[in-house]
């Protein structure tokens, strides 16, 4: 039986057929002419007729799309017979380009246009390059970029997805993720947890499954095997139930002997929120504002924001959110904040820093932040990601008192922070630690690479060591400082049972973790939860310190998480 093995970055068993991501759309060669058996006529002819069936394409999908993705459809079919488009790459055809090269040009000369224009006109530019993509995919015969369409699930297999490929992802039809690239961290990783498939991510090999292959995927253990035997199809079917079971959450994260550990949610906006509340998180350990204003050209205006955080607020009242000011740059760039050329995002003005080049963004948020709070009963902390320096800290607190915020904190995601947390929470409330980013930094290792996928675990000894260091520093005399982790760490139940015996006060994950989180948290006391952190920091690997933890725990086993 052929089999791949990757990185298991999400829990569950399941048997379905693959359907490959189709490769992105290259662009036509510079200055490609007309063949010499077309006229131009002919070649105008064939181009409308490719963007008339690309939009009747996109306007069928969106008809049966949800949400985001239902809107994200409309606006692409709506541009792909913009008139301005056809007319513009008619007129190339005219002058003697072929119709790939012509549909290339116009469009590209649209986007900038509309780039130029800036606000909402700026946000439609990327538009208009997807459906470019689609028309060239269109005249080629080949299958149109993105998420595949389909009638039946399908297990997706791609090299890695961009957040931008949530917003057409159809849960109700993607069984499972497979990835040849992204790490533990990627945003394959995060999206599969959200939407609670099953994944494996930097499995070598799989993009030469053919189509329609079936396969089982188990996403804990990370493996994926073709032709599936009747062992595997029982283990789908069992986590089929499992699944079912795991679904509920009582709301109250808390040891077997009855250590609170109060378990939140990771959200990206009201949407995230108002289902986090329904699975029953506690309060939100993470608002990551900067995914309410992904793709924007310009600053949100003060109203926007207020809306933006106040959906959020609302759907928690009398329970804790902790909004993270904007974490712009690297992996989630903003237009309005961050600079695409630098040589080194991760290393670049990120986070914090950009407070550095644009003064004025991170004063106006904590003022829409307070603004929103006054309106609603929610309990509203603050923090801001990349703090590096005790005098960051002191700065930012000082920023958040001033905007009259009462309790300031900081994300510990850079190994300085983690190694000077004692004082850097003299002057600040509270910490979160962004094992993400810390695992990053710490094995200087890009969360986004497959190829650094074991070395980008946050079981990895050094990391367990940082986050030991930081609630060190929090507890050290005259501080007495809560410490949550908001990294994908805290999702992962067996690594979630280390943490708290670490000394970690909240864990804060994607709503759809919580109640494995819980369920595992539940059978193991917290001196045995302290024995387990020790046995993982003495471990000479990641590896070791994760397979030792496991051992240990067989309910992991029997849930087939
Ligand atoms: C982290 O780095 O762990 C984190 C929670 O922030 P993000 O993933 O948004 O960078
Ligand atoms: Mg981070």
């Amino acid at each position: 039986m052929q089999s791949f093995t990757g990185v298991g970055v999400s829990p569950g068993r399941i048997v379905g057929s693959v359907r490959q991501m189709p490769k992105a759309v290259s662009e036509p060669p510079a200055g490609e002419k007309l063949a010499s058996s077309t006229t131009a006529e002919d070649a105008a002819v064939t181009l409308r007729a490719a963007a008339k069936a690309v939009q009747a394409e996109l306007k069928q999908r969106s008809v049966s799309a949800t949400g985001a993705g239902k809107s994200v459809l409309e606006a692409t079919a709506l541009m792909a017979a913009d008139p301005m488009l056809i007319k513009g790459a008619v007129k190339l055809i005219n002058t003697g380009a072929s119709a790939e090269r012509a549909i290339w040009d116009s469009a590209a000369s649209v986007a900038e246009m509309l780039h130029n224009l800036g606000g909402y006109m700026a946000e439609r530019s990327t538009d208009v390059l997807d459906v470019r993509s689609r028309i060239v995919a269109e005249l080629r015969g080949v299958p149109a970029p993105g998420i595949p369409a389909a009638d039946e699930p399908f297990i997706l297999v791609a090299d890695d997805l961009a957040p931008a490929d949530t917003a057409t992802l159809n849960p109700a039809l993607v069984l499972a993720l497979v990835t040849s690239g992204g790490g533990p961290q990627s945003h394959t990783a995060i999206i599969a947890r959200a939407l609670g498939l099953p994944a494996v991510v930097a499995a070598a090999g799989v993009e030469d499954i053919a189509d329609g292959t079936s396969v089982f995927v188990d996403g804990a253990a990370g493996s994926i095997s073709v032709d599936p035997d009747a062992d595997q199809v029982a283990a789908a079917e069992a986590w089929a139930t499992t699944a079912a079971t795991l679904s509920v959450f009582s709301g109250e994260g808390s040891t077997a002997d009855g250590h609170l550990v109060p378990l939140l949610a990771n959200v990206g906006g009201a949407a995230d929120a108002v289902k986090a509340a329904a699975a029953g998180a506690q309060g939100v350990g993470l608002l990551r504002t900067e995914f309410c204003f992904l793709d924007r050209d310009e600053e949100p205006t003060l109203d926007e924001q207020v809306t933006a955080y106040k959906g959020v607020f609302d759907a928690f009242p009398g329970k804790k959110v902790v909004v993270r000011t904007l974490d712009a740059g690297a992996d989630k760039p903003l237009p309005f904040l961050t600079d695409a050329s630098e040589p080194n995002p991760a290393l670049g003005v990120r986070g914090y820093r950009t407070d550095f080049t644009s003064p004025g963004v991170l004063t106006r948020q904590l003022a829409a932040i307070a603004t929103a709070a006054e309106g609603t009963e929610a309990d509203v902390w603050v923090m801001a990601p990349m703090i590096s320096t005790a005098e960051e800290a002191a700065d930012f607190a000082a920023m958040c008192r001033e905007a009259g915020l009462k309790t300031p904190g900081v994300m510990v995601e850079v190994p300085s922070a983690a190694l000077t947390s004692e004082t850097i929470l003299g002057s600040v409330d509270f910490a979160s630690l962004g094992t993400n980013d810390l695992t990053q930094y710490a094995m200087a290792a890009d969360r986004q690479l497959g190829p650094l996928a074991a070395l980008n675990t946050p079981w990895q000894p050094a990391v367990l060591r940082l986050i030991q260091l930081t609630v060190a520093g929090s507890v050290a005399e005259g501080n007495n400082k809560p410490v949550g982790v908001c990294g994908e760490a805290a999702a992962d139940p067996a690594l979630a049972v280390v943490l708290v015996g670490l000394g970690v006060n909240t864990l804060s994950m994607t709503a759809r973790a919580l109640s494995a989180v819980a369920a595992v948290l539940a059978t193991v006391p917290l001196a045995e939860a302290q024995r387990l952190a020790a046995v993982a920091l003495a471990a000479p690997s990641a590896t070791e310190a994760r397979d030792r933890v496991r051992a240990e725990l067989p309910v992991l086993e029997e849930m087939g998480l």
